[in-house]
């Protein structure tokens, strides 16, 4: 029996908020959280490393070459600055979630993160950490980690490890804000959903694409329909809104996600990372869709992040 679409607005469940500390307080997020009706939100922290793109060099001269055709008209070396702003801005430790959670542990599910590109004896011990501090889910992010799905050996050790505590990874599809846009940077490529497909098949682990696949200002429709293509055929792939809600209001993804089935989809807000909107506004777009269902809301809304961490 359908209960009345009433219930889902008391219970919105967020699966992507980036608990920013010098944006965000626990207590501002959970008073941002009860105006807009959400009683539970995965807060992600990001293993970045800040002062990267000064100290390893290689790196560097990859991004300056990347940036090759914009050498003209943007000047490399404030690119590679305003990354570096990103990278100090977004680096939230493990440690940082695990506090949030435990000040508010009905509220919030806090994911870890490791960074791929590090050492072996690094990534485990920072899974290990994870465990320790008793958190539930990793947060993957290939623009601003600086790694490729498919090369990076760390990649697989880390599903194997999420394999074994039965935790879904989340998985940064897309591209990122500001310089992380331009479509010439091998990393930003790297994130394209296409690289998971290999491992995504071969693993029992629950998975989740960010931002439907497809984030970025351009040709973001052939990412979200990779995206969808792989969700299709492989039951263990989730795919969560977040900074792309209004995809949801275009008839032709409602119809391919309808046809995958919505309860692979989860409510994102990305909040407070996504210039412009709120939790709210991101929830009213799918809570007053036309061409969504009330079955299909709710689903969206609740249900399936519910079922996801629960089982
Ligand atoms: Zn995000």
């Amino acid at each position: 029996m359908n209960k009345p679409l009433d219930s889902s607005l008391s219970s919105v469940f967020d699966v992507h908020v980036h608990p920013i500390r010098s944006v965000i307080s626990a207590k501002s997020l959970i008073d941002e959280m009860d105006r807009s009706g959400v009683s539970k939100a995965v807060i992600l922290a990001l293993d970045l490393e800040p002062n990267i793109l000064t100290t390893d060099l290689k790196l560097r001269e990859e991004i300056i070459d990347d940036l090759w055709a914009y050498s003209y008209f943007i000047n490399p070396e404030q690119l590679l600055d305003s990354m570096t702003r990103i990278l100090q801005t977004g680096v939230t430790s493990n440690d940082q979630v695990a506090e949030m959670r435990n000040s508010y542990p009905d509220r919030f599910i806090g994911f870890g993160s490791v960074n791929p590109s590090k050492s072996k004896s690094y990534v485990s011990s920072i899974l290990d950490e994870i465990l320790l501090l008793g958190l539930h889910g990793i947060k993957l992010i290939p623009t601003l980690q600086f790694f490729h799905p498919q090369k990076n050996k760390n990649v697989k050790r880390i599903f194997k490890f999420a394999a074994k505590q039965n935790w879904p990874i989340l998985i940064h599809t897309g591209k990122d804000p500001g310089p992380f846009e331009i479509p010439t940077l091998r990393y930003v490529q790297y994130s394209h959903p296409r690289f998971w497909e290999k491992l995504v098949k071969k693993t029992t682990v629950k998975v989740i694409f960010a931002h439907l696949g497809g984030f970025g200002a351009t040709d973001d429709e052939s990412w979200i329909n990779s995206a969808l293509d792989i969700a299709r055929n492989n039951s263990n792939i989730f795919l969560d809104t977040s900074a792309v809600t209004y995809a949801l209001e275009d008839p032709n993804t409602v119809a391919k996600l309808r046809d995958i089935g919505f309860d692979h989809v989860l409510f994102g807000s990305d909040h407070p990372v996504v210039h412009g909107t709120s939790i709210e506004h991101s929830k009213n777009i799918i809570l007053k869709s036309p061409i969504l269902t009330e079955e299909e809301k709710r689903m969206i809304l609740f249900e399936n992040a519910q079922k996801l961490f629960s089982s």
